[in-house]
């Protein structure tokens, strides 16, 4: 028996495991627990298992023996573990197959429910990905930082992308000075291609609703793809219409503009309905054409080639309780607008509505909007992270948890990142109109009119002064926290006590 999991769709699976069609069936399960733990925005859930029952159906097609539970189905137990034993008490198989999945929880839970029925249990590597857990491992033998561009310039010359004989196309590696751009007026990006809601999906919102009715975020405007198709169609109208300009406002923000020129495919790439390779080459193929500038491809081929596999090698390389780790210390509550969007902080509150709205925001929004506040504020990793698995469509445990623990907040101590990425709500006015809209003043950092993105901001770094001091990235900055007149200090301190206090985040 084989088990496939909700974000393992790739059709080259079942070959790749080395199944029988005449000897092996396929399970796929559809659990509760996996939408209540931590909560998943409806449009994940349904996201997911409407992709499931596509990819169950193609299976079916093909003469595969698909063991497929749907959530609303009366024996269903509501949790892998459960299922998997159900599974295997019924098929009496003599082992289990699966590909390595996205976290180490559903990992170990297969395990255990293997050696509980004391049969074997085969774990393939993810033929997905353009490298290894153990490849990424020997990459950072013995190296005393990770840095991502030293791994991206290792995976351009390995598989050959924009490469000129040894030389990078172009004759540089990263074009970012061309890059991260601002607007200056709105902008108006190209409409995306519309998915609708077929009779499958239709019958996972039904169940969805009967079974989940609690679930947090807002379904009227799902329109992701859930099946490889629609994954193409999303994959090609990217880059025929965005991807020109995905260099120049990548970093960009406007306010109810939530997608702009982003690509909009993490879900479908995460999901596995679509190949890096085939992205790479479509994106590449544009840049050969003369459709897109080097500056627009090359920025996008990074996030693919580089930060997804990078992140993913991280995952694997820390091991099981990374998502656990708290280096800075930090023990706040996440305060309620999180579910809500309700706050007058104008970025935040657009920012939160976007994913309320989408299950979805862009690179930016996700690190130097709510990351960045969660870091600012003090708010408990853990919580943070839960927040983003569940609350994005492309949540999954090897992504969502170096993103957050390490990119945005800094949590791993400086693994994923030599600096914290903290920022004022000036970083927040150079990139975006939210300021021109808000309630607070960017110019302030004290008292209640204060922007608090600034209050927590000069916060964070008095009270991590002493552990930041020898980070030479950082030193600038804190000659300032040093040279602040005392008065002023406690005058931040305060204000960042009593802006927590309005935000009901207890804990600190
Ligand atoms: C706090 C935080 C949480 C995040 N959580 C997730 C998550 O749960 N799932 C997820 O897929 N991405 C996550 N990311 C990474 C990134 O923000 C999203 O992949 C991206 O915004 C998805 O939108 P897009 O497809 O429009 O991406 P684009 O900006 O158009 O980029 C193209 C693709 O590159 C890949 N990519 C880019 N950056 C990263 C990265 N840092 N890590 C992994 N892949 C990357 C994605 O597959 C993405 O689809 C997170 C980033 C931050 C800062
Ligand atoms: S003033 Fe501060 S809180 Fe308001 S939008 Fe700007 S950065 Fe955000």
């Amino acid at each position: 028996m084989a088990v496939l999991f909700g974000d393992q769709l790739d059709r080259q699976y079942p070959d790749h495991l080395g199944l029988d069609k005449s000897e092996d069936a396929i399970l796929m399960v559809e659990v509760r627990e996996e939408s209540t733990d931590p909560p998943s925005h409806v449009q994940r859930t349904v996201m997911f298992l409407s992709a499931m029952r596509h990819h169950a159906a193609w299976l079916r097609d093909r003469g595969w023996r698909v063991e497929y539970v749907e959530i609303d189905d009366d024996e269903n137990t509501g949790a892998f573990g459960s299922e998997i034993t159900r599974a295997i008490g019924r098929l009496r198989p003599e082992r289990v197959a699966l590909i390595r999945p996205g976290e180490h929880r559903v990992l170990n839970i297969v395990r255990g429910c293997c050696g509980n029925a004391g049969i074997s249990c085969a774990v393939a590597e993810d033929p997905h990905f353009l490298s290894t857990p153990e490849e990424f491992a020997a990459w950072a033998e013995g190296r005393k930082e990770l840095t991502m561009e030293y791994f991206y310039r290792e995976q351009r010359k390995k598989l050959g992308v924009l490469m000129d004989g040894n030389k990078p196309v172009g004759g540089q590696w990263n074009f970012d000075k061309e890059n991260r751009k601002s607007f200056k007026r709105t902008p108006r990006s190209p409409a995306l291609p519309e998915f609708g809601v077929d009779v499958v999906t239709r019958g996972v919102i039904n169940a969805v609703r009967a079974v989940l009715p609690d679930l947090p975020g807002r379904m009227e405007r799902f329109n992701w793809p859930v099946t490889r198709r629609q994954a193409l169609i999303a994959l090609n109208d990217f880059v025929e219409k965005r991807l020109p300009k995905f260099g120049d406002y990548q970093d960009a923000m406007w306010l109810e503009q939530r997608t702009l020129y982003h690509a909009l495919i993490s879900g479908a790439i995460n999901l596995k309905l679509i190949d890096p390779r085939e992205v790479v080459e479509k994106a590449v193929g544009a840049y050969e054409s003369g459709h897109a500038p080097l500056n627009a491809v090359e920025g996008f081929v990074r996030q693919i080639i580089g930060w997804r596999e990078y992140i993913r090698g991280i995952y694997w390389l820390e091991g099981d309780g990374y998502g656990d780790r708290n280096a800075l210390g930090h023990h706040g509550s996440l305060p309620a607008f999180f579910w809500t969007g309700e706050t007058d902080m104008a970025c935040v509150r657009d920012a939160i509505g976007g994913v309320l709205d989408l299950g979805y925001a862009h690179h930016i929004s996700r690190l130097m909007v709510t990351g960045n506040f969660a870091l600012i504020a003090g708010i408990e990793p853990k919580e943070v992270a839960d927040w983003y698995l569940g609350m994005y469509i492309d949540g999954v445990d090897w992504v969502t948890a170096p993103n957050v623990i390490g990119m945005a907040l800094h949590a791993d101590g400086g693994i994923v990142g030599t600096k914290p990425y903290a920022a004022s709500g000036k970083y927040i006015k150079k990139m975006s109109n939210a300021c021109e809209h808000c309630r607070y003043s960017v110019d302030e950092r004290t008292g209640e009119n204060a922007c608090p993105f600034n209050t927590f901001y000069w916060d964070f770094l008095i009270r991590h002064k002493e552990r930041f001091k020898r980070n030479h990235r950082m030193a600038m900055i804190l000659k300032h926290v040093d040279t602040m007149p005392r008065e002023e200090r406690v005058a931040i301190t305060s204000s960042a006590s009593e802006a927590r206090k309005r935000m009901g985040i207890s804990g600190g």
